[in-house]
């Protein structure tokens, strides 16, 4: 099992800088993995992060929530098409780095819609799920869905939401990703959703209820690592923190981060990979019980 940090912990600029900065510092933090924010696939440097990933030991992963230019659930064919592309130049990253996870807002513009999600416009996002994944599996890639709260997606709210639309799409290298902080706004509790998907649970982001410290927040942490345990889920599971000491320009206007809810950025990191490594290893013990 791998823990990851999301690379917007230690900084909002992925140019060469930015990716050898927030290689050294996950790896410093004691994380396995990095999860590079691939918001523009088009212009990451690849080569530039497959060297630092080398350098460090580290393994990737990328996650990406699409824009109303590139939202793959829209009515309108020309944006539909450019989500497309999006998806698939950000599977060409993935391969380039050999990181077999592709996760977030993939499915749905990033963003609060105004209306629900159209039939039309849903046919069309399990429809280009459906040809992105085919190209996926053929790069030994899994693509896993990030159910988001309201404010971020029309699309995919819920844990059972998530299992619905996997049915249409019926690919077996599409899965679901939850996330602490959006389970802790839409779920019922922090329990069943994971033991809901489990067939389908593939990838897993650990945020407080207010995006900061672990442990400061109301997430029920104790019952969603219970629920990992029960499963016997070994796939990532990855930090995800936000505040406005480390600003990316769009994504932090989208995802509302307006304070400042940690300022040491080297002492979150390694406060988190401690926190979530000690709720990991005490479920473990829980089979003696
Ligand atoms: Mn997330």
């Amino acid at each position: 099992m791998k823990i990851g940090c999301h690379g917007l912990v230690w900084t909002g600029r992925f140019d060469a800088e930015g990716i050898r900065y927030s290689v050294q510092k996950t790896q410093e933090a004691g994380f396995d993995l990095i999860e590079f924010p691939l918001m523009d696939p088009f212009s990451f440097d690849v080569a530039t992060a497959k060297s630092a990933l080398a350098a460090s030991g580290l393994s990737a992963s990328a996650s990406l929530g699409l824009s109303e230019a590139t939202d793959v659930s829209s009515e309108d064919p020309s944006v539909v098409k450019a989500g497309e592309e999006l998806l698939n130049r950000a599977l060409e990253v993935l391969a380039e780095l050999d990181s077999t996870d592709f996760c977030g807002v993939i499915y749905s513009a990033m963003k609060k819609y105004m209306e629900p999600a159209t039939e039309r416009g849903l046919a069309n996002s399990k429809a280009v799920i459906g040809r992105v994944a085919d190209r996926a599996a053929a790069l030994g890639i899994n693509m896993s869905l990030e159910v988001v709260n309201r404010y971020e997606t029309n699309v995919l709210n819920t844990g059972r939401q998530a299992l619905d639309y996997l049915a249409d799409v019926q690919r077996g290298n599409v899965g679901i990703h939850l996330d602490t902080y959006h389970m802790n706004i839409e779920e019922s509790d922090m329990f069943s959703p994971v033991l809901d998907t489990a067939a389908a649970l593939r990838y897993v982001h650990i945020g407080e209820s207010h995006r900061g410290y672990l442990g400061t927040g109301s997430v029920d942490f104790d019952s969603f690592f219970k629920a990992l345990g029960r499963i016997g889920y070994e796939g990532p599971v990855v930090f995800e923190s936000f505040s406005s000491a480390v600003v990316a320009p769009d994504l932090s206007r989208m995802l509302g981060i307006w304070r400042n809810l940690w300022a040491d950025n080297e002492e979150l990191g390694a406060h988190a990979n401690a926190f979530i490594r000690d709720k990991l290893t005490a479920i473990k013990t829980i089979d003696l019980h």
